[in-house]
């Protein structure tokens, strides 16, 4: 088991700097033009499939560092370059860990690999969970799938709503409730595989920020999907139902959100990508402070600027290691006796939406403006404490595991 280290290995170091060439020099330089035509960047994302960003290969490799530091590292310096175009480039994988959490060892082998195509016919995946009545309250979901055993067939109704890719994906993994008793343990996922009869794409909705990364309903009408598209297969599925129907019948342990369950471990990586944003904000801040002159001195020379970039570096300081630490529980196995995936979210994400604030007032009427990218990465540093659970709900699960109370 690897011991946790706040120091990357040459191979790491490699592929960070390869990593953050790509956001440099691609990225970066289209973050403006995909942000204003609020479209997904198809050509941004083949060129990282051409380089071998965009791939299951890469995704694979990080997924599967033993530091756990794979995952956190590449997100910090893609989201460095945008966060928008860069959501689009990782979106897929957040349907891609909801196949490798649940899938058996078949889904994972014929489904992964088509939810990112090939360098010359790219696509993309989405995951479906939220619902319009039920956001962060998981437990409230209502999309239905019900079996038909005749078939061998479970049918899909619901309006999903907010799935990053959703409508425009070729895979999309879709979670539904398949016993309404049971709350959100009565929930199952779904591939519903391309090109199936019933599933359209509903409003696409236009955004305060990460706008090259595409958010959309998805409609779901009697979509038939053939029975082996359950995650982990009908058997488990039945233990898991009974289980959960013996515990609620004896009274034992109360039904979980699983908002607050199921994303403990994958939450560092959005803290992840807010450090990214968070450090690209504060770079642009510290070049502008070091140059602009007012009163006949560089704006830095006042400690109300330069204190100001003091306290956004150590807070980006301090958030970094929290998510590699919880990256590194996640990818060791160990507990997360005090939330501290959570943790590593909300503060990486309030981080994150301070420090490109305080980026913007350093750039005066510039940071206003769409001529500095701080404009952009303010809006964008926005989303962090919105999805994968608000910072509220991040406390609620901080709290509750702190206390053991059922905090409300
Ligand atoms: C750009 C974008 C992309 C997204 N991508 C996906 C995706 O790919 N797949 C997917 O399934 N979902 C996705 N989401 C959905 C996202 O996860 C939800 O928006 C998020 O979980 C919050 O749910 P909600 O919007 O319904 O807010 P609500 O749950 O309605 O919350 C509204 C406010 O009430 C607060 N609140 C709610 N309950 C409590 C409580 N118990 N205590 C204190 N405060 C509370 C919240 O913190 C928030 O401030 C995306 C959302 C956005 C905006």
């Amino acid at each position: 088991m690897a011991e946790f280290t706040l120091e990357l290995n040459d191979d790491q170091k490699q592929v960070r700097d390869w990593l953050h060439g790509f956001a440099a020099d691609v990225i970066r330089p289209a973050a403006s033009e995909w942000d204003e035509r609020e479209e997904t960047p198809w050509p941004v994302i083949q060129e990282a499939a051409k380089v071998g960003i965009y791939s299951l290969d890469f995704y694979a490799q990080q997924f599967f560092d033993p530091t756990g530091l794979g995952i956190p590292m590449a997100l910090e310096e893609l989201f460095w370059g945008d966060a928008g175009i860069a959501l689009s480039i990782v979106g897929t994988g957040l349907a891609a860990v909801g196949v490798l959490a649940n899938g058996t060892e078949e889904q994972i082998g014929t489904w992964i690999p088509q939810m990112y195509g090939d360098v010359d016919d790219v696509k993309v995946a989405a995951f479906c969970s939220s619902e319009p009545d039920a956001g962060s309250d998981v437990a409230s979901m209502r999309t239905r799938a019900v079996y038909d055993q005749a078939k061998d067939e479970w049918v899909l109704n619901g309006t999903k709503t907010w799935a990053t890719n959703g409508g425009i994906a070729g895979v999309h993994v879709v979670v539904a409730v398949v016993d309404a008793e049971l709350g959100s343990k009565g929930h199952a996922s779904f591939i519903v595989p391309p090109n199936t009869p019933g599933l359209s794409q509903g409003q696409k909705f236009k955004k305060h920020g990460i706008r090259a990364s595409h958010t959309a309903e998805v409609v779901l009408e009697d979509v038939r999907v053939p029975g082996h598209c359950l995650l982990g297969g009908k058997e488990k599925l039945d233990q898991r139902l009974a289980r959960a129907r013996e515990s609620a019948a004896s009274g034992g342990e109360r039904v979980k959100n699983a908002a607050m369950a199921t994303f403990e471990a994958s939450r560092p990586a959005v803290g992840a990508m807010a450090v990214g944003t968070a450090r690209a904000a504060y770079e642009v801040a510290l070049d502008y402070a070091k140059t602009r002159t007012q009163f006949g001195r560089p704006i830095i020379d006042n400690q109300g600027v330069a204190f100001q970039l003091a306290d956004m570096r150590t807070q980006i300081d301090a958030a970094r290691p929290l998510v590699w630490r919880a990256s590194w529980m996640a990818t060791t196995g160990k507990p997360f006796t005090s939330a501290e995936g959570s943790m590593s979210k909300l503060y990486a994400s309030e981080t994150a939406k301070k420090v490109t604030a305080q980026a913007v007032q350093i750039l005066g009427g510039n940071g206003f403006t769409r001529e500095y990218p701080v404009e952009r990465m303010h809006r964008d540093a926005a989303i962090y404490t919105i999805f994968e659970g608000t910072s509220e709900i991040q406390r609620l699960v901080i709290a509750r595991t702190l206390s053991g109370m059922p905090i409300r």
